[in-house]
């Protein structure tokens, strides 16, 4: 028998309300040795107005929540009490229920037993995650689609179409002798194989941007001292979170903020001026701006266009021009020293506030947020289920070459099994258990 688990499940806090939530056989029996009223009897789904008493002593008024197995979150007879929202009494309440027989869960342990039962799988358990963590209207209905199953379904009829080509393949191979199956050959299956080729190729593009929709985008900004890196920082925000001076070198930590361009989150981190230097706070800051150069997924440059260029801003420049990137040249406003023409480069001056539509206006075309289609939103979001679907589809174009090069229809059929086994990884048809409590132990607590 599984053990019965309990978690305080609103945010903990000062609040009116506050819900303690139990699952498991012993989720009935618990309540009872605690509640005022016997719920032993009473139907499913209902809300039953009592005290939750210790020795006599009423602790709180509370309401409580009855929902038998199996058609509960967890498939296992669910309590939820909801008591008062003070920490003491939370707590309090939570306490008694674990000396009367629960065990506190594990973060995200209610949403692992609704996997490991059977009531969701994987993608929705995502949906759940990022539904808790939207911060969008646009990642917010993409995570209820999640949620609601619409993408498994979409995995899921892949992988049909993929067991229907394998078992006409099977039947080939099982029974040659019968002469009414239809003969299966590399290039009558072909066809098929492209179509799931084209399928996976679109359900990746829109996935990504799905991850852009839940995740973000992260931009830093980078440029020597003294460029404008805080003032832009400060203008997109619109308020003033950054340092903003002219002594060389004073914005030594990163400071970030987020805009939403689009209805896309984008995370924006103002980076301490690169440069080479002694001064050991400096190096510290300078180092975490060659991280950003690595991590960010946009980065903008910022020249000077009052001062000449630098080796150190050739040498940067160079080790940006693979990544994503804009090139902004501020301070427009004061006389052209700039030696140096850079192709598409944004010209700005913050003070006079000019050019700073045209950053949101590129980020805008470098993502193709304008294009991200928010109507069908059934897309994954998460880097697991992305790499997985690559794999997929690294699989389905091995299986197309070897349908070319005319390999043995069994070899052909392996690919096509493989790319099943990966496809129900994402949907969590095969898994391990490390991979399990990995994912579900990036839940809060009590959910
Ligand atoms: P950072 O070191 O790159 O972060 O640069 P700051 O944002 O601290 O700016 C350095 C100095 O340049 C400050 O005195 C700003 O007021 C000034 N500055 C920023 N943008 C402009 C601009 O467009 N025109 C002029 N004239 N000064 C600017």
């Amino acid at each position: 028998m599984e053990d019965t688990i309990a978690a305080i499940s609103s945010a903990l806090g000062v609040g009116a309300i506050s819900i303690i939530r139990i699952s498991g056989e012993k989720s009935i029996e618990i309540i009872n040795k605690i509640f005022n009223k016997d719920l032993t009897y009473a139907a499913s789904h209902t809300i039953h107005y009592g005290h939750i008493i210790e020795n006599g002593e009423i602790i709180d008024e509370v309401l409580v929540s009855l929902m038998k197995a199996p058609k509960t979150f967890t498939k296992e007879d669910i309590i939820e009490i909801n008591c008062h929202g003070g920490i003491n009494t939370t707590n309090k309440v939570l306490e008694l229920v674990l000396s009367r027989g629960a065990r506190l869960a594990e973060p995200g342990e209610f949403t692992k037993r609704a996997f490991l039962n059977g009531r969701i799988d994987l993608t929705q358990a995502d949906g759940i995650m990022n539904l808790i963590e939207a911060k969008t209207d646009i990642s917010r209905k993409m995570s209820i689609n999640q949620l609601n199953g619409q993408v498994s379904n979409i995995i899921k009829e892949l992988r049909t179409n993929l067991v229907n080509i394998i078992s006409n393949i099977e039947v080939n191979i099982d029974y040659p002798e019968y002469e009414d199956i239809e003969v299966v050959t590399s290039d009558s299956i072909y066809p098929q194989v492209l179509k799931m080729h084209e399928k996976l190729e679109n359900i990746i593009k829109k996935s990504e941007d799905g991850k852009i929709i839940n995740e973000g985008i992260k931009i830093g900004i980078i440029g020597r001292p003294n460029v404008g890196k805080s003032s832009l920082l400060n203008t997109l925000l619109e308020e003033e979170k950054a340092i903003v001076t002219d002594i060389e070198g004073t914005t030594r930590d990163i400071v970030e903020g987020k805009i939403i361009i689009n209805g896309i989150v984008c995370n924006i981190i103002d980076t301490a001026g690169i440069r080479e230097t002694d001064n050991v706070v400096e190096k510290l800051g300078v180092n975490k701006s060659y991280d950003i150069i690595n991590s960010a997924d946009l980065i903008i440059m910022i020249l000077n266009n009052n001062e000449k260029i630098t080796e150190e801003e050739l040498e940067l420049l160079s080790k940006i021009k693979n990544k994503n990137h804009i090139i902004v040249i501020n301070k427009t406003d004061l006389e052209n020293k700039l030696n140096l023409y850079v192709k598409d480069a944004i010209k700005i001056s913050i003070k006079d506030n000019t050019g700073i539509e045209d950053i949101k206006n590129r980020i805008t075309e470098i993502f193709n947020l304008d294009k991200i289609d928010t109507f069908d939103m059934s897309y994954l979001s998460n880097a697991r289920s992305i790499s997985l679907l690559k794999k997929s589809l690294n699989k389905i174009n091995e299986c197309l070459s070897n349908i070319k090069d005319d390999s043995p229809i069994d070899i052909i059929e392996l690919d096509l099994k493989e790319c099943w086994n990966l496809l129900g990884e994402i949907i969590g048809e095969t898994y391990t258990d490390e991979l399990i409590d990995e994912i579900f132990s990036r839940f809060c607590l009590g959910k």
